[in-house]
């Protein structure tokens, strides 16, 4: 008979663990202003998954001038989740849009930087406050051709620093074939010009991974729709946008691919993308920054 070493008492301390310090979890919207990305936000805690009705004010909201993050808690079977999600200002607007990308690498690389600074300290905190990017959401504008030169530039810089799955933006605006027509040019434009979006193939760990993630890339970039209001729909009150030919819920898989993007996010690859942010994109950062300081 095979020695057993009780797995499940070690599966029980890493649950009681998880219980303890809780899970940080941190989301950022980039895009060009008008994209829907404020809107996003309310979407994403205002979702379904949330058992609870979270209080987000439903005011109209105002254009977001400066990055702003929103941190809700959630707790559910005793485990705590701290989401918080950053939203930015949109960029693009100005006629010269030289290095639009600054203040948000900027923010993210600050982030890297403090956690740094905790964890160099002689005496380090047993718990490091996370307030790295775990995720970038950027937001394509739905112009059916193809990607700018300006979200090119940005996305190669971004790529380099933090995990980004992009996503078509106010998908609405395109039928069901102009969608599945942008998106395949999407990802011959982002497979020409070297830009690795999660999930990326070269972190596939094993063959189950490779199945699971290759039909999630195939459907990246996710075209999406944003609402933060409530309609009702066969006696049922969901998030939609009500239009004058019919009403789009978000979180109907035949309407856009909003709840691909809430899975992915909030329920498949939470842990993925914090795992990637640590070992790969912080641990860049952290050996870039040590050499500096030893020169
Ligand atoms: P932001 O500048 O990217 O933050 O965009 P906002 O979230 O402020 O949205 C700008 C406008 O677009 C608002 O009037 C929203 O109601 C609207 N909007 C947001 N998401 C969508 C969407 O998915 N489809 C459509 N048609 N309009 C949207
Ligand atoms: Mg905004």
């Amino acid at each position: 008979m095979p020695a057993s070493v009780g797995i499940e008492a070690v599966l029980d301390q890493l649950k009681i663990k998880a219980m303890k310090t809780g899970f940080e979890f941190n989301i950022m919207v980039i895009g060009q202003s008008g994209l829907g990305k404020s809107t996003m936000v309310n979407t994403l805690f205002k979702s379904e998954v949330w058992k609870s009705p979270l209080p987000v004010p439903a005011v109209p909201i105002p254009q977001t001038l400066q990055l702003h993050s929103v941190t809700h808690v959630i707790e559910e079977k005793g485990l705590k989740l701290k989401l918080t999600v950053t939203d930015t200002p949109g960029f693009g607007d100005q006629i010269n849009n030289d290095k639009c990308w600054e203040p948000i690498l900027g923010y993210i690389n600050e982030q890297y930087e403090r956690y740094l600074q905790e964890e160099i300290l002689i005496t380090r905190q047993h718990h490091i406050p996370d307030t790295r990017v775990h995720c970038c959401v950027y937001f394509v504008p739905p112009t059916g051709h193809c990607l700018r030169p300006l979200d090119i530039e940005f996305l190669q810089r971004l790529c380099r620093t933090v995990n980004v799955v992009p996503v078509i933006a106010r998908a609405d605006s395109l039928t069901i074939e102009e969608r599945e027509a942008f998106r395949s040019r999407i990802q011959k434009d982002l497979k020409s010009h070297c830009i690795d979006v999660y999930p990326q193939k070269r972190f596939d760990e094993d063959v189950n991974d490779r199945i699971l993630n290759s039909k999630i890339r195939e459907r990246i970039p996710f075209a999406v729709v944003g609402a933060d209001q409530e309609h009702l729909v066969n006696g049922r009150c969901v998030l939609a946008r009500k239009t004058k030919w019919g009403i789009i819920e978000v979180e109907n898989t035949a309407h856009c691919e909003f709840p691909l993007l809430r899975d992915l996010l909030i329920r498949s690859h939470m842990q993925d993308l914090k795992d990637i942010t640590h070992n790969i994109h912080y641990e860049n950062y952290r050996v870039v920054r040590l050499n500096e300081s030893h020169q």
